[in-house]
């Protein structure tokens, strides 16, 4: 990873619904329909300074739907992606557990899992990075009621193109 100036302030996006289309636990490339304008968008975040950092539920993992390997290998498909389209993603952090899921050892509350704050806190701990001028973008209250714990702002996405969003975000910013 590119050498990484201390103290930026960050741009946490949801996974399913933000990076990607929510299919219902997408889990391979051939599954991955990008949200249209989501490229440009990442690098409007990138050019405003911020890291971009992707905070993702995964209980597909609880469910037995997948495992953490395949969740790995299609986080590292989506950076280099992102990288051929001059977007950058800083890093991708995801929760496997879910506490009412199957009796395996991901059947288990996480405070890791949004709306917890658990993956917000570890980015901004140990990367680090600025909780002043961070935010969120979310497409469920869950990820609203993650952002409000980590006190910053939550940015609800209503559909559509997702650049001039995140653009009318950063002009009011
Ligand atoms: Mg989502």
């Amino acid at each position: 990873m590119e050498s990484t100036p201390l103290s930026r302030s960050c741009a946490f996006l949801d996974r399913d619904g933000i990076l990607i289309e929510d299919t219902g636990h997408p889990h391979r490339i051939e599954e991955v329909l990008w949200i249209p304008g989501i490229m440009p968008a990442i690098r409007r975040l990138n050019a405003a300074g911020l890291a971009v950092c992707i905070v993702t539920n995964q209980s597909g993992v609880a469910r037995a739907l997948y495992d953490e390997a395949m969740v790995g290998r299609l986080h590292v498909w989506m950076a280099e992606q992102a990288r051929a389209a001059g977007a950058r993603i800083d890093g991708f952090a995801y929760c496997p557990f879910h506490p009412a899921a199957g009796g395996g050892r991901y059947g288990r509350a996480s405070a890791r899992r949004k709306p917890g704050v658990g993956m917000i806190e570890d980015w901004l701990t140990h990367f680090p990075l600025r909780r002043e001028g961070s935010f969120l973008i979310g497409d469920r209250e869950t990820d609203m009621a993650a952002a409000a714990a980590a006190g910053i702002p939550g940015h609800l996405f209503p559909g559509g193109d997702i650049d001039a969003f995140v653009s009318g975000l950063l002009v009011t910013a």
